[in-house]
């Protein structure tokens, strides 16, 4: 069984929900979400960024044999002088994709091509560029080559029987290549994820009604929807949904029978008196919480279980970059952990700030920040300016967020902070 919100809160220490540190609400994410356990297997080409659910053991040796980096003469490195020219006999040509038959002995080299299983008897190429040939003798002049150059071992890539990628990588590009070179046209992975999501509030437009005062276009469901797709789960998208509880009821319900996890926006903030905290209430397992952060300080998380299916619910606040920046925050390492994937913390950019920050102990800031390199090669960050939770064009115009860490106070002109570069995130 899995663990209850209350009993997930218990385990923790100092669990308050109304000043949850953000380190806090990461470390009761991982006690309420579960990795998948379904796999398929898929071909290469539509594995790209799929979490692989074995370790992949190579079935091969790659390369499967000693072979030239260069084109150039395969030798035998005990033959070259010392401080003099090494003349030796050529005594055919490698071809690389097949072996060239026979023994080099004192005295003799082959001429070979780049990629050519090194001939018997050698151990070392010397590149065409620097040989003089004169009929069937090659001319090795002091000092251009040395024992064991230019030859690529059997195996140095990856030895046979060993793990070539571990269980809960995600599949790179070159993850990919690696899998192919081994010979395997399918890798199994773990079952995509299935993400519903939905818009909450009366005053929120699709796309395509028209303009009504005191109402604001839907923006969340698109940032969600992009955040989601650079993840590459299975999206489902259930459109704005409006403050009635029978709606609600609705969506909350067609999401929990498909999906493994729901995230919605709007409608958890602390005063507020709607029907989103009804439903998720009536329905699941949810907790609420005030997070010690900015901006985006509501949240509501909790586990929906309909037909013995459990779906974890993530309730973001309604503020645009509030929705980002929970979602980067707290979600996308929630979803990664379902996904499977073994994830390492995040690698963070040291940048130097070019203004004052202000920022009180005990909350953490996420603030949109803009990095550039200056002319001896220093990394420099400045704020996007407006840091209004719902300033989503600053999310636009910036390429990371200076994360300034819940005890750090103000950060002075030149002091190093953290920025989460948005490269392949966002
Ligand atoms: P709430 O958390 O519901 O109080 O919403 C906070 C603010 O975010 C309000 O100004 C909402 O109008 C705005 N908001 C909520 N949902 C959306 C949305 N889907 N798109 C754009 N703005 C939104
Ligand atoms: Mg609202």
């Amino acid at each position: 069984m899995h663990p209850t919100l209350d009993e997930i809160a218990a385990s923790l220490a100092g669990y308050d929900p109304k000043a949850l540190s953000a380190d806090a609400v990461n470390a009761f994410l991982s006690a309420l979400v579960q990795p998948l356990t379904d796999t398929e297997s898929v071909p290469l080409f539509g594995a790209l960024d799929r979490i692989l659910a074995n370790d992949v053991v190579s079935p091969v040796s790659v390369p499967p044999h000693d072979n030239s980096a260069m084109d150039g003469y395969a030798l035998r490195g005990a033959d070259l002088l010392p401080g003099q020219t090494t003349d030796l006999r050529n005594l055919g040509t490698a071809f690389a994709g097949e072996a060239w038959k026979g023994v080099a002995c004192a005295g003799e080299c082959v001429k070979i091509m780049t990629g050519a299983i090194m001939p018997a008897g050698t151990d070392t190429v010397v590149p065409v560029e620097f040989v003089s040939v004169s009929d069937n003798q090659v001319s090795i002049p002091p000092g251009v080559v040395q024992t064991g150059d230019n030859r690529r071992l059997l195996g140095e890539d990856l030895m046979q029987g060993r793990a070539a990628l571990a269980q809960g990588t995600r599949l790179s590009p070159a993850a990919l290549g690696l899998v192919a070179s081994l010979g395997l046209p399918t890798v199994e992975v773990f079952r995509k994820l299935k993400v519903a999501y939905f818009s909450t509030g009366d005053e929120i437009l699709s796309l395509g009604d028209a303009p009504r005062e005191g109402a604001v276009y839907d923006s969340n469901r698109y940032t969600v929807f992009g955040l989601l797709h650079r993840l590459g789960v299975e999206v489902l998208d259930l459109g704005v949904i409006p403050d009635q509880p029978d709606a609600l009821e609705k969506a909350f319900k067609t999401a929990a029978l498909s999906a493994d996890a729901i995230i919605t926006s709007g409608g958890v903030s602390m005063g507020e008196a709607d029907h989103t905290k009804a439903m998720m209430k009536q329905l699941g397992d949810v907790a609420f919480w005030r997070i010690a952060m900015r901006p985006g300080r509501p949240m509501a998380v909790g586990r929906i279980t309909q037909s013995e299916r459990s779906t974890i619910l993530f309730g973001l606040p309604g503020n645009p970059v509030a929705v980002m920046v929970t979602f980067l925050a707290f979600v996308r390492p929630a979803l990664l952990r379902m996904m499977g994937a073994q994830t390492t913390p995040p690698v963070w950019l040291k940048a130097h700030s070019q203004e004052v920050l202000r920022k009180k102990a005990g909350r953490t800031e996420y603030q949109r920040g803009i990095v550039s390199r200056d002319q001896q090669g220093q990394l420099w960050v400045k704020t996007t300016g407006n840091q209004g939770s719902g300033v989503l064009r600053s999310m636009v115009e910036a390429n990371g967020l200076i994360v300034l860490h819940h005890d750090q106070g103000s950060v002075q002109v030149g002091n190093e902070v953290d920025v989460m570069m948005f490269e392949g995130v966002i």
